[in-house]
């Protein structure tokens, strides 16, 4: 007999037919002589729907304790259907909110950190045999107020569930049918992959791959869960996603776009220390997150720096720097909001020469120009023109993976 958590995202509950299906999964599950615990998400839009009803109501900004109160209640009803869709099968089965199934977090609302889960109740349940439907995204604080852990956060509750009551497996269902080596909606060619490390999911994550949080990644790889990305559609065998995975041909896993990129460049700064520190710093203060940066070559006394941010940064990262104009005699700044970078990312390109000549010979021969490069561990990306973007993911998938 296995513990076994398994979560179901927003489409995956979207509708009645939906629900049934998915007390279908699970109570095979349990057929089977496994406990289970499911956690769920809020019906198909809902979150988003819930967050324009608060809009409605004052558009210059609600407070975030009462958005938390409102939130959670998609998954509310998420809980009691499914456990109404399990009764209806027969099997024993209770709901549970965040704070009852023991989500403590931290009282950031609309942000908040899971600080520890109290598994008595958890584990009472099991121990009558009940199925547990928990409602993903939520806890409650020290001031038994109830919060929310961003969003895509009920990622997160199911991982940190399984670390807790130390399952034998987390099952992630969605609507794909696990981690492809690019978008398949885009890339005709792309791959589903068996494993993928850890490390190269939460750069896929943050790279807008979107299957998975990346907190929840996060979470998974500082307590060893082991997690399975799945479709609750289709029955096959879905992504592993772990610390270590067997070698595999392909030193290049995935290829990812981010087209949320805006890149600031400040033209002609005075060629002299500490300049690119004062500037950042400014940037550092506004809590502005700085992506790529480039520096250029002093001429004559001056030079330029380029860096990326997201998009939704790049008006705070403006409005910080105009204060700098005088200070530091600018000649100017300039937004350019039509830039996309794309990555490649894979575990065994550390030990692997020749992997950026081979993405740059790519890039070449679909007539694409780099504006900027930057190289992790795992990862390296190019910052080019937004409307060259999916051309230049094609031709690198190609170039690797296929
Ligand atoms: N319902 C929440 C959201 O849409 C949490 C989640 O889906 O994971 O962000
Ligand atoms: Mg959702």
């Amino acid at each position: 007999m296995a513990l076994i958590v398994k979560k179901f995202g927003g489409s995956s509950v979207a509708n009645a037919e939906r629900v049934n299906n998915v007390a279908n999964i699970i109570t095979d599950e349990y057929r089977k002589g496994n406990d289970v615990i499911v956690v769920v998400s809020a019906q198909g839009d809902t979150t988003d729907e819930l967050i324009e009803k608060a809009n409605e109501i004052n558009p210059n900004g609600v407070s975030k304790r009462e958005m938390d109160v409102l939130l959670t209640a998609g998954e509310q009803i998420s809980i009691a259907l499914l456990a109404m869709a399990v009764e209806k099968l027969g099997f024993p089965v209770i709901s549970l909110l965040g704070w009852q199934a023991g989500f403590e977090t931290d009282a950031n609302h609309t942000v908040a950190r899971i600080k520890k889960i109290n598994t008595e109740r958890l584990k009472a349940e099991l121990a009558k045999k009940n199925i547990i439907i928990v409602a993903g995204f939520q806890g409650i604080n020290k001031y038994d107020d109830i919060t929310t852990l961003g969003r895509g956060g009920s990622d997160t509750s199911a991982v940190a569930i399984a670390a807790a009551m130390n399952a034998d497996r987390c099952q992630i269902y969605t609507d794909v049918d696990g981690v492809y080596s690019a978008d398949p909606r885009k890339v005709t060619s792309a791959v589903k992959m068996d494993e993928i490390t850890y490390d190269e999911m939460l750069e896929l994550a943050t790279l807008g791959a979107q299957v998975l949080n990346n907190r929840s990644v996060e979470m998974a790889k500082k307590y060893n869960v082991e997690l399975e990305v799945l479709s609750s559609l289709e029955k096959k065998k879905g992504t592993i996603v772990k610390e270590k995975v067997k070698m595999e041909k392909t030193l290049i896993r995935g290829v990812a776009k981010d087209e949320n990129v805006s890149c600031i460049s400040i033209i002609g700064l005075k060629d002299a220390p500490g300049v690119a520190f004062k500037i950042f710093n400014i940037l550092a203060q506004k809590k502005v997150n700085i992506d790529m940066i480039l520096q250029s070559v002093g001429r004559d006394g001056t030079k330029d720096i380029s860096f990326t941010v997201s998009f939704s940064q790049s008006p705070d990262a403006v409005r910080a720097l105009d204060g700098l104009k005088d200070r530091f005699e600018v000649k100017a700044i300039s937004v350019n909001d039509e830039t996309a970078k794309v990555s490649i990312v894979g575990a065994g390109m550390q030990s692997h020469p020749g992997i950026a000549s081979k993405m740059f010979e790519a890039l070449y021969d679909a007539n694409v120009n780099i504006q900027m490069i930057a190289t992790s561990e795992i990862k390296l990306s190019v910052l080019i023109e937004q409307k060259s973007a999916d051309k230049a993911v094609q031709a690198i998938h190609d170039a690797f993976i296929n």
